[in-house]
């Protein structure tokens, strides 16, 4: 019934399917449900060896899971996905299932806070090592991997500088390594971005941000090949049971119907408020891909369609300016977590970042006057007159 010539709006909002093909339902139904009764005892007995499709305890699987699950493989354009109950989860459950005791990793350095502080907190416990390094510059990737190499991992744009990492680059050096690229999308979502396209073998998204879109919601997935996603959902996921709750994954099946008009908005914001932030004179420098001034505006037009919603800037000053304009915005919200409808602003040197130590964070370039802006859906005047107020008043 969808046609795949579709564009991504339509295919958002119509999904792979259509609705449920036995009410007709256009949303998807709720299946809050823990377990699911057999017909026999052979029944029982085949769904356990796998030799029936269906439906055991939601654990291991339920139905609305598994509607969120196909349509975000659907518009990743990968072959399945498995839904997690946070994007950390998704994570980890990646790299236990592509690493064993003794192997490593090659991360960029410049990243979510979370993955960092898992990285560094967690991991070393059971005998894997994260091998974070400068990944705007490939040379760094290549030279760290080695034989107990077992992916690289990429957040671009990154967080919280808005830094961007070359995909295909990458993907190239994956291939030619014979080791897995994992891509963090959560930023640019697969509206404006598909790294399975450009040649990563896993994406994985906190869905907690533009996915969900509404701050309402904590959800990870992962998203690729078939073979990939069985070992994973039958390994590790099955066995650890960081999971989906039906209704969280209703309510990311629903936000996928919004994604594009709310990207839309994110990014048509974005720009003109990075073009505000970059002429305004309490300000030192702005991160946006989508300005011609940011150092990878080629390579993000290269990879992306388009820019999406998040800036970086740096007030003039130090940590005392950053935490005044924090104090004195009315209209942005301070707040960690990114891509909800509101406006959210955050210093990540003193929060989202603070796991980094000193020496990581000048390192991967977060300086105590950076300012991370997740640009909202609002009307952008109101959200410039409220930047400007708070800039005026810092
Ligand atoms: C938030 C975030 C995560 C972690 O996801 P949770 O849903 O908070 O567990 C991972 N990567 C990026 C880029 C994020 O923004």
């Amino acid at each position: 019934m969808v046609k795949k010539t579709w564009r991504f709006a339509t295919l958002a909002v119509h999904g792979s399917e259509g609705g449920d093909p036995v009410t007709g339902a256009i949303s998807p139904p709720i299946y809050q449900s823990s377990t699911f009764a057999f017909k026999n005892s052979q029944h029982g007995a085949d769904l356990f060896a796998g030799k029936e499709k269906g439906f055991i305890y939601s654990r291991i699987l339920n139905p609305t899971q598994v509607a969120l699950e196909r349509e975000m493989a659907f518009l990743e354009e990968g072959e399945d996905a498995l839904a997690f109950g946070s994007g950390m989860a998704a994570e980890f459950t990646t790299i236990m299932t592509l690493c064993r005791t003794g192997d490593n990793f090659v991360s960029s350095g410049t990243i979510y806070g979370g993955t960092h502080a898992l990285y560094q907190k967690v991991l070393p416990r059971i005998g894997i090592e994260a091998r974070e390094v400068d990944a705007g510059d490939l040379n760094k990737i290549e030279e760290a991997i080695d034989e107990r190499t077992r992916f690289i991992f990429i957040e671009t744009p990154a967080n919280p500088t808005i830094s961007i990492i070359d995909v295909r680059g990458c993907a190239e050096i994956a291939r030619r390594k014979g080791i897995k690229l994992v891509v963090d999308n959560t930023f640019a979502t697969p509206y404006y971005q598909k790294p399975l396209l450009l040649g990563a073998d896993l994406v994985v998204h906190s869905a907690t941000k533009y996915i969900g879109g509404h701050g309402d919601t904590v959800a990870g997935i992962v998203i690729g090949a078939k073979d990939q996603m069985l070992e994973m959902r039958k390994g590790i996921a099955q066995e650890v049971g960081g999971i989906i709750s039906p209704f969280n994954a209703w309510l990311l099946l629903r936000g996928l119907k919004t994604l594009a008009v709310r990207m839309d908005r994110h990014c048509t914001n974005g720009m003109r408020i990075a073009q505000f932030l970059s002429f305004h004179p309490k300000v030192e420098r702005v991160s946006y891909p989508g300005l011609r001034i940011h150092p990878q505006h080629e390579l993000a037009k290269s990879q992306m369609s388009d820019f999406g919603g998040m800036i970086a800037f740096w007030v003039k000053g130090g940590l005392e300016e950053g935490k005044r304009l924090m104090d004195a915005v009315k209209l942005c919200t301070l707040a960690v977590s990114l891509g909800d409808c509101d406006t959210l602003i955050v210093h990540p040197a003193s929060t989202t970042h603070s796991s980094y130590s000193l020496e990581d964070m000048k390192k991967v370039g977060i300086d105590p006057n950076m300012i991370r802006l997740s640009v909202g859906i609002e009307d952008v005047h109101d959200i410039m007159e409220d930047l400007d107020q708070a800039l005026r008043a810092m």
